[in-house]
């Protein structure tokens, strides 16, 4: 079968696509023949070596398809059953084998694409408004790259909870995407101070949240965007890595919560899994959750779209295609 490689940490030149041997179900795995398989921006961390993986090794952490093969000890799913994964290494790629647990059933309504892009971006959305600060009616949250993948779904996930949602993007295009997916204001945080938009946005106040995906670039002026007791959600680095910060300095800013949470704890257990995903899919199946599926790249160009998400060229979801 065919598969997007690195043997060695580096740009998106390291990616190779080339012939590799079809795995195989383990007793417990089901093999899955990839329809979509979703692109990350942590996929790029993997690749240039900021988070380290054993290599060689397939990219891709989310997919979806249907079951080829179940393992011996199989009894979540059929062969020809409609799944969707996340978490696990090697979905750029047209066969993935993978541990029934950590595998879901698609609705109907839910289309293979949709399926992909709900198990990252959107159980990443979902713990950040549903656990890891749980978003009441009337709060107010600020939201980094309100245009990316997570940023859109996020959006939508805030104002159904009853939020004020203030967005930063890089663009124009961006801002009107954001806007059209609910968000009430947008900054654009190339061109702007966004500290001090959104105190005047605010009346001085600050927000109760601030989602940052960005990082470096962000993370400072995140913190002084917050109100009393406000929760700083650093969630993502595709600035650059937090290298420094002095926890006493969240005292006299308001006794500020700070956290640094990951979808994989966020759905370690098969319950998390479970009821992060089917909210996600039945906000779909309901129209409560549009995903913006824009960007398709065959399984050959995984180069490209590394590239275009890189250079933040991109809006929403990027799906490889087999
Ligand atoms: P996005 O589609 O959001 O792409 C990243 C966006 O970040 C860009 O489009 C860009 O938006 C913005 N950005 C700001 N500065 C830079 C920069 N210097 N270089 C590149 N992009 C920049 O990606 P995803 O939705 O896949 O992921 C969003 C973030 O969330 C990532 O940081 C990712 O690591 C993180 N994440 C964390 C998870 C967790 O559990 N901790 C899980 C999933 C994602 P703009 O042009 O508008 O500035």
């Amino acid at each position: 079968m065919k598969a997007v490689r690195i043997k060695e940490h580096g740009g998106s030149e390291v990616m190779s696509y080339e012939d590799v041997e079809q795995p195989q179900a383990t007793a417990s795995e089901v093999l899955i023949k990839v329809e979509a398989a979703g692109i990350n921006y942590i996929d790029t961390y993997q690749r240039s070596g900021l988070y380290q993986i054993s290599l060689p090794a397939t990219l891709g952490l989310e997919a979806s398809g249907t079951v080829a093969q179940i393992g011996s000890d199989v009894s979540r799913f059929q062969v020809g059953d409609r799944v969707a994964y996340t978490n696990v290494l090697g979905a750029y790629a047209e066969y993935a084998s993978v541990d029934q647990d950590k595998v879901v059933s698609i609705p109907d309504a839910v289309s293979f694409e949709e399926g992909a892009a709900a198990m990252l971006q959107g159980c990443t959305a979902h713990y950040l408004s549903q656990s890891t600060y749980p978003i009441k009616r009337g709060d107010s949250c600020l939201i980094h790259a309100a245009a990316g993948g997570v940023g859109l779904i996020l959006i939508q996930m805030a104002k159904n909870a009853g939020a004020y949602v203030i967005g930063t993007v890089s663009t124009e295009e961006k801002a009107e995407l954001a806007r059209a997916a609910g968000a009430d204001e947008i900054i654009l945080y190339t061109q702007t101070d966004f500290e001090a938009e959104v105190k005047r946005i605010t009346d001085g106040k600050g927000v109760n949240v601030v989602y940052d995906s960005v990082g470096k670039t962000t993370f400072e002026k995140s913190i002084d965007c917050l109100q009393r007791f406000g929760y700083m959600v650093l969630y993502g680095n595709a600035s650059g890595p937090v290298t420094e910060f002095n926890p006493a300095t969240l005292g006299p800013k308001g006794s500020l919560f700070l956290t640094r949470p990951t979808l994989f704890d966020y759905t370690a257990d098969r319950e998390s899994l479970e009821w992060r995903s089917g909210d996600v899919f039945k906000w779909i199946a309901e129209g409560k959750l549009t995903l913006r599926l824009e960007h398709f790249f065959a399984l050959a160009d995984a180069q490209e779209a590394h590239d275009a998400l890189e250079g933040r060229k991109t809006a929403g979801k990027i799906i490889l295609k087999p």
